[in-house]
C-alpha cells in the first residue's frame, strides 16, 4: 500500500507523529532539567505559595510546545475569571509531570536565582530548537492566561 492510499486512521497517526515525537523529546528534556535542579542543591521550602503568582508578583511564561503538551492531556476550557493556575489545588500542583520549564526552575530561595535563571535559559533555548525541529510554530505566552482563554 502506498502512503497516499493509507487508511484515514493511519494518515491521522502519521500526521500526529511529529507532535508525539516532540512531546517525547520534551519529556526527556524535562528529566534532564529535574536532574540538574536536584544536583544544584536548591530545595523547596514547602511554603506552598510559589504558584500563587498574585502573592509573589510573578508571571510564568511557557512556550507553545510546552502549552501543546499540557493541552494534549487537558483540552478542556478553564474559567477565565481566575488568575490562578488551574492545576494548583489546595496549595499543591496536581500536574507535576506536565508542568513547564518555568515551574521546574522557580524556587523561593533567592541565593539560587542566578543559577536557576541560567538553567532556565539553557533549556528554554533547547525547547525552542525542539519546536523548530518538529515544525511547531514557536510562541511564548503567560502560562495561566493561555490556559484560561
Ligand atoms: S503547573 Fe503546577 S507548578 Fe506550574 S504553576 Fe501550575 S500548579 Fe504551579
Amino acid at each position: 500500500m502506498t502512503q497516499n492510499s493509507s487508511h484515514p486512521k493511519q494518515r491521522k497517526e502519521q500526521k500526529n507523529r511529529p507532535a508525539a515525537e516532540a512531546f517525547e523529546a520534551l519529556e526527556k528534556l524535562y528529566r534532564r532539567v529535574d536532574k540538574e535542579i536536584s544536583e544544584s542543591g536548591v530545595e523547596c521550602w514547602l511554603r506552598g505559595d510559589c504558584c500563587n503568582f498574585e502573592k509573589v508578583d510573578h508571571t510564568l511564561f511557557a512556550s507553545s510546545l510546552e502549552l501543546e503538551y499540557v493541552r494534549k492531556k487537558h483540552p478542556e476550557t478553564f474559567p477565565p475569571d481566575n488568575a490562578l493556575c488551574p492545576f494548583w489545588e489546595d496549595g499543591r500542583c496536581v500536574e507535576r509531570k506536565r508542568r513547564p520549564l518555568g515551574c521546574r526552575t522557580y524556587f523561593c530561595d533567592g541565593n539560587f536565582a542566578e543559577q536557576l535563571q541560567a538553567i532556565y535559559e539553557k533549556y528554554h533555548s533547547e525547547i525552542r530548537e525542539l519546536a523548530k525541529r518538529y515544525d511547531i510554530p514557536y510562541s511564548y505566552k503567560p502560562f495561566v492566561l493561555a490556559l484560561r482563554t
